[in-house]
Order: C-alpha cells, then structure tokens, then sequence
C-alpha cells in the first residue's frame, strides 16, 4: 500500500515494505480463513492488506486518525477503530468477534516506545487470546526467550514464559522500514493456548520479581527484605545467596510461595 503519510516519531511509526517479511508474519499467524484476528497498529496497511485478503474476521486498532483516513479509503470494508491499544477491552472484542473459547489471534507491527506495556497487556488477556505474532525491537525479543543466568534473563523472561510460550521466529533488518528504526527488530510468537496456569498468586510473583530484579546484582535475601511486611515467610536456604537471574521461572513460582504463604 503507497501513502504519504509523514511518520510520527512519538506513535513509533516504521512502516514496514518488506513483502518476504510481511508474508512470514501473516503466514506464522498459522490461523483459519475464519479464525477472528486482531491487528494491533495498522498504520497505513502494510500487514492489513495481506490479512483481509486472507482472513474474514479481521479489527484493527490504531491510534493515530491520519492513519485511520489512509486504510478507510484504500480498504473500505476494513473495522479500524480508534483508540489507544493499552485501553482495548479485550474480552469484550473477543466475545463481539465470535472468539469463543478458542481465543483471538493477534498480529501487530508494535510501537516499540510500549512495547512492553502491550506484552503484558496481552498477558492479562491471556484467556481470550490463542496466539500473538509481533514485531518489537530485537534484544526486547531476546528477553522474552533467555534462559536463566544470562544478561537478556528477567522481568519479562520469567512473566511470559510462566504465562505465554514465547518463539523467536526470525531477525528483520532496519532496512525493511520506512524510515528505519536504529535497531534490529525481531518477530516473536506467543501461544497462549494448552498453557498450564502455575499454582501462584499472579500480583505476588510479578511484585516478588520485580523487586528481585529491581536490584539484580544483589542477592535474593538482600534484595527482597522490604517484602517482609506484606510476605512474612522466609526465602528457602539455597536460594537465599542467589542473584535473581539464577531462578528458573518455575523456582519463582516456589519463591512466591514461600514469602507469602510461608
Ligand atoms: N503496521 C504498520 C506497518 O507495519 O507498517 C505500522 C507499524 S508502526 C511500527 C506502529 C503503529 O502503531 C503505527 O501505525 C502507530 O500509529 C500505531 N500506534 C502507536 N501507538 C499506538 C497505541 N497506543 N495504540 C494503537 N496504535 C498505536
């Protein structure tokens, strides 16, 4: 799609013209013709296009209104809706869209300036959603993916990995935008189905990881003393030398429980 759009640099605005890449992304989406898709920042369309052809379900979610009057006349028959995606009502949209129990799908070329914000917005609509492919910076990828006891392991590994599985799928050059971001971007994938929910308190493990990793040089005793007040249990022995990077998401979930259920 050709528009003279101007790329805002505060809504994130990289339009993406690399056909090889574009069809990868639609392709990993790995939906049905009637499976009920969700495009997170449609910009001018270069993902739109390829997804109406392809799916008969198909709201796109934009914030810039410049951007909605380019897709309204090139793709009449496109649902775009204004508004900011932090704010989407995702349960809603799923019931509005037929989702039923099989969850939403979700592609989207993110802004990268919320790029975390909307990780763990899916994360909470986790139950509505089956699978996500996104575009986001390259090292935010390798976070999502890292292996404990590596520089890239942390809030956002332990998060996704308990609640989501998270697949790099492949390395897109800044070269594939207009204009092109400073970084290396990566397309990721997240399931979201067939994932046993760990037994713990979701808003006590992210607070516990957040702390840990808040100081993440310093060891888990150390860094978890101002939790005692509301998480009165004790940090299990051998972990208490430890730095936050040497837990495994699943050791996480037994920290949690130790500090709060004693
Ligand atoms: N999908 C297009 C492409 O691949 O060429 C555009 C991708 S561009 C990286 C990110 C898009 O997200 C832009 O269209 C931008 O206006 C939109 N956007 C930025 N902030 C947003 C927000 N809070 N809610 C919804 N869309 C947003």
């Amino acid at each position: 799609m050709t528009s003279d759009l101007r790329p805002k640099k505060s809504l994130g605005q990289h339009f993406l013209h690399d056909r090889h890449a574009i069809a990868r992304i639609v392709a990993a989406l790995d939906a049905k013709q009637d499976d009920p898709v969700v495009e997170i920042g449609p910009g001018t369309g270069a993902l739109t296009r390829p997804l109406t052809e392809r799916f008969a379900r198909l709201v796109a979610l934009e914030v810039d209104e410049r951007a909605i009057a380019v897709l309204q006349a090139e793709l009449p028959d496109l649902d775009v809706r204004h508004g900011d995606v932090l704010n989407a009502d995702w349960a809603a949209l799923a019931e509005e869209m037929g989702a039923g129990k099989h969850g939403l799908t979700v592609v989207g070329n993110l802004p990268y300036y919320i790029t975390s914000p909307i990780l763990f917005a899916l994360l909470d609509a986790r139950r509505h959603l089956r699978r996500a492919v996104v575009m986001m910076q390259k090292e935010v990828a390798e976070r999502l993916v890292a292996e404990p006891r590596t520089k890239a392991y942390g809030i956002l590994s332990v998060q996704l990995q308990l609640w989501a599985r998270p697949s790099y799928l492949f390395t897109v050059k800044p070269g594939a935008f207009s204009p092109p971001p400073k970084v290396d971007s990566a397309v990721v994938a997240l399931d979201f189905a067939g994932i046993e929910e760990p037994d713990v308190n979701e808003n006590q493990l992210r607070t516990v990881v957040r702390t840990a990793f808040g100081q993440r040089r310093k060891m888990l005793r150390s860094s978890l003393k101002g939790l005692a007040k509301q998480a009165p249990g004790s940090i299990p022995e051998p972990m208490q030398t430890l730095r936050p990077e040497a837990l495994a998401p699943d050791e996480f979930v037994a920290l949690t429980r130790a500090l709060f259920d004693g």
